[in-house]
């Protein structure tokens, strides 16, 4: 491991401004970033510890909507009463997630900006263009069934690893951050970048800025939702495939949808095609099958992963029945 310095952060002010020089990052619960120190896929000259940065740990719940600060832990926002009762899939997707361990050190903001489980981004002795812009890629003809079938590039097919983001994303969150030239608001769906030719840039994050919070608008259909992984053991193990998926009904029919998905694209993965099969209309295993197709019906599968689209689909047309509730799948 390469040698830094270590800082502790007491204000947000100063934290974003230290870290403009290029050559410090930010570090939290730690649970992926030592994992990268440790293999030399990131070298900071310096670390600055932002634990100490107060009120940033807080989940506050109102009828307006959830409000989950950057430095609350993932197991803390997954106890919440509120969060069980009026996020499910929020709670479902931190639930599985990692392990007990990490989740009780792991925060929300960190969970965000995890970086992916590509074996050859975490190899420094292979190809990788998002480790070493310009080096090439070495999964697009190597190993590629964890993969992306959507969003890809011919630089980049690496998958998104968080489960939570999928959730958030598919109830509308926004990412509150923090600079020297003050705060904004990000909708998650546009925070995390698609790879192109750049794939070393992740998010819409500037250079010092960092989450300080994220807020999720109530909703109807943000009461009726479920996230559900597949993946290949039953814990401990990042999705192969993942859903979200909310629903809320009036006089029979579909007011409004969310379905995201996980596991299959090189982001968060918002199926707003597939959510218009839904709207407006009665739901049956017609509509179902329709939705699901539509949300796969960009995907490019690589020599491996040409799985992943029947597993994804299936999965969406079993999370939209279960949020019916009946366990009968349409197919
Ligand atoms: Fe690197 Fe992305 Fe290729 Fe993986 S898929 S080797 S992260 S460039």
């Amino acid at each position: 491991m390469q040698p830094f310095r270590y800082d502790r952060a007491r204000e947000v002010e100063a934290a974003s401004l230290a870290a403009r020089d290029g050559h410090s990052e930010f570090i939290a619960g730690g649970t992926d970033m030592l994992q990268l120190l440790k293999d030399g896929v990131r070298m900071p000259r310096r670390l600055l510890d932002i634990t100490a940065l107060p009120g940033l740990a807080r989940i506050e719940a109102s009828a307006s909507g959830l409000t989950i600060g950057a430095l609350a832990t993932m197991s803390d926002v997954a106890a919440h009463p509120d969060v069980a009762t009026d996020y499910p899939a929020i709670a479902q997707a931190l639930l599985a997630s990692a392990s007990p361990q990490i989740r009780n050190m792991a925060t929300i903001g960190g969970n965000l900006l995890q970086r992916t489980r590509c074996v050859y981004f975490r190899d420094v002795s292979q190809a990788c263009n998002k480790r070493a812009p310009g080096s090439g890629c070495a999964a697009i003809d190597g190993e590629n069934r964890l993969h992306a079938v959507l969003g890809g590039s011919p630089d980049c097919v690496a998958t998104h690893p968080s489960d939570l983001a999928v959730a958030l994303v598919a109830l509308d969150a926004v990412v509150v951050a923090q600079g020297v030239r003050g705060g904004r608001r990000i909708p998650l769906e546009g925070f995390h970048r698609l790879p192109g030719g750049t794939p070393q840039e992740e998010t819409m994050l500037e250079p010092g800025e960092l989450i300080v919070a994220i807020e999720i608008p109530a909703a109807p259909a943000a009461r009726r939702s479920l996230y559900r992984k597949q993946r290949d053991r039953a814990s401990f193990e990042f999705a192969l495939t993942a859903v979200a998926a909310a629903l809320d009904l009036e006089d029979g029919k579909v007011r409004d949808a969310r379905i995201a998905l996980g596991g299959v694209g090189t982001k968060p993965w918002r199926a707003r095609e597939a959510e218009r099969a839904l709207i407006g209309a009665a739901p049956s295993p017609q509509s179902f099958e329709a939705a699901a197709m539509r949300a796969l019906a960009q995907a490019r599968p690589l020599a491996h992963n040409g799985f992943k689209i029947a597993l994804a689909e299936a999965a969406i047309r079993r999370a939209l029945q279960t949020l019916l509730g009946s366990d009968q799948c349409p197919a």
